[in-house]
């Protein structure tokens, strides 16, 4: 069964590609769908956005939609970057431009009050006759070091230590950071949801 992940970040898609590794699906992602439309992630609220471009993308594709709306919630910055994670050092920054931003603007916060949390919301939106769709949240806490530690995984994941491994998430190797995810928590609780599609899919077809 092919199943749309809504995202055009690569680091993103491999994570979901390695979860869902096995389970009979072919999972693809914006990248293999040039003409999908392009969503506007103005909602105040990550399951607002996953919800927005879930379902935009399933009534303009007609395949299952996987869509997730993640960030970072910092507790000294009153929760930002939160739903402006992706952005937060402005249009167009990367990723280096945006942990140069969460470091100016921790400056002076001291070791014990640089709590985090990886948010994602996740949504599965099964278009047809009879829409259906699942919701599911995952969270991951964590503490922010002073400086960049690793280079695997993407994003804030250099400066995100996860405090039972004492590792950051770019220090792990995809299976590992897929083992305690924000991502792999909220899809753990859809992936019963995604295998009765799968068994109720007749092989070849897409739904529905
Ligand atoms: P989205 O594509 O709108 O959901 O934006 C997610 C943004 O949040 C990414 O561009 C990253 O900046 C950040 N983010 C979400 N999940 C992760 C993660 O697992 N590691 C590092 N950064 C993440």
């Amino acid at each position: 069964m092919r199943l749309l992940m809504a995202t055009g970040n690569a680091g993103k898609l491999r994570e979901v590609r390695g979860l869902l590794a096995g389970e009979g699906l072919q999972v693809l992602g914006l990248c293999d769908l040039p003409d999908a439309p392009e969503v506007v992630e103005d909602g105040d609220t990550f399951l607002a956005n996953a919800r927005k471009k879930a379902w935009t993308l399933a009534r303009a594709v007609g395949l299952p939609v996987l869509a997730d709306d993640s960030g970072l919630a910092v507790a000294a910055l009153g929760g930002r970057p939160g739903v402006h994670s992706a952005r937060y050092a402005g249009p167009g920054a990367g990723a280096a431009e945006n942990n140069a931003r969460l470091l100016e603007e921790l400056a002076g916060v001291p070791e014990g009050a640089r709590g985090a949390e990886f948010v994602c919301a996740m949504v599965l939106a099964v278009p047809g006759p009879e829409e259906r769709e699942f919701v599911a949240e995952g969270r991951l806490s964590g503490t922010l070091l002073p400086a960049g530690r690793g280079s695997d995984g993407f994003g804030y994941d250099p400066l995100f230590l996860e405090t039972t491994t004492g590792r950051t998430l770019a220090e792990m190797d995809l299976e590992t950071k897929n083992g305690l995810s924000h991502r792999q928590r909220a899809l753990a609780q859809l992936l019963p949801e995604l295998r009765r599609l799968v068994c109720e899919t007749p092989s070849g077809a897409a739904v529905p």
